[in-house]
């Protein structure tokens, strides 16, 4: 096994034992891979272990390994920071991007998303601790704007994402999951239909998995430190 065939197994084993713990179904949370800064060498060997969902956050980046990559059957997901005048190629090459924080992105993304392919899964970034640092928009703007995202067409509304403030104490990351998994649920009673958690980390997924994480995203623990 090379190392990454064995992250990949770790990491599952991680999943099945946080979801157990949860009383939930490991096959209800999807695995994301983010190769972020990785090589495409990486990614193929990831595939060859079964993984087919990988999270990139440089468009230009992803672009390239995609190119490498194109005979593979990949769900590519868009994890970074989106510039406005980036968006065309996004909704051309991606199935989901985790990370809207406004409507002009949201729109653009709506128009650009080519007709001939399934509707763009999107996720709205919460800042949910509240963090200067973090994009995301704060809680009390969420009704809004994801009425007025679910009502575009060419993509769908899955869910929210969130990278909350690092924190070592596990009861200090279940705080910041449960409103995220709370705020959810008022967007499903608000009659809005989703059903993505986007939510844990390397270092916080038993803890996002705990509060209903839907969809971990790791990088580390499967390909090891960035440089
Ligand atoms: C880099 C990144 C990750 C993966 O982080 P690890 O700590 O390496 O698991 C997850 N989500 C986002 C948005 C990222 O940018």
């Amino acid at each position: 096994m090379n190392n990454i065939e064995k992250n990949l197994a770790d990491i599952r084993a991680r999943i099945g034992s946080a979801a157990s713990a949860a009383e939930r179904d490991a096959d209800s949370i999807l695995l994301l891979a983010v190769s972020k800064r990785k090589p495409a060498s990486d990614i193929h060997l990831a595939y060859a272990a079964g993984q087919r969902d990988f999270g990139e956050n440089y468009l230009q980046e992803a672009l390239q390994k995609m190119q490498e990559l194109e005979e593979l059957e990949i769900n590519w997901h868009f994890i970074g920071a989106i510039q406005s005048n980036k968006t065309r190629s996004i909704a051309e090459a991606f199935d989901w991007v985790h990370c809207i924080d406004r409507l002009k992105i949201a729109k653009r993304l709506s128009e650009q998303r080519p007709a001939t392919l399934a509707l763009l899964n999107v996720c709205i970034q919460i800042n949910i601790d509240q963090e200067d640092s973090k994009a995301g928009i704060d809680l009390t703007e969420l009704p809004e704007l994801a009425a007025e995202i679910s009502a575009l067409p060419g993509i769908r509304l899955r869910g929210l994402m969130a990278i909350p403030a690092p924190r070592e104490d596990y009861s200090q990351q279940l705080e910041s999951f449960a409103r995220l998994a709370d705020a959810l649920a008022e967007l499903q009673q608000q009659g809005i239909d989703c059903d993505t958690l986007s939510m844990g980390m390397t270092q916080d997924m038993e803890a996002a998995i705990a509060k209903g994480s839907t969809l971990v995203r790791i990088g580390t623990a499967i390909f090891g430190e960035r440089l």
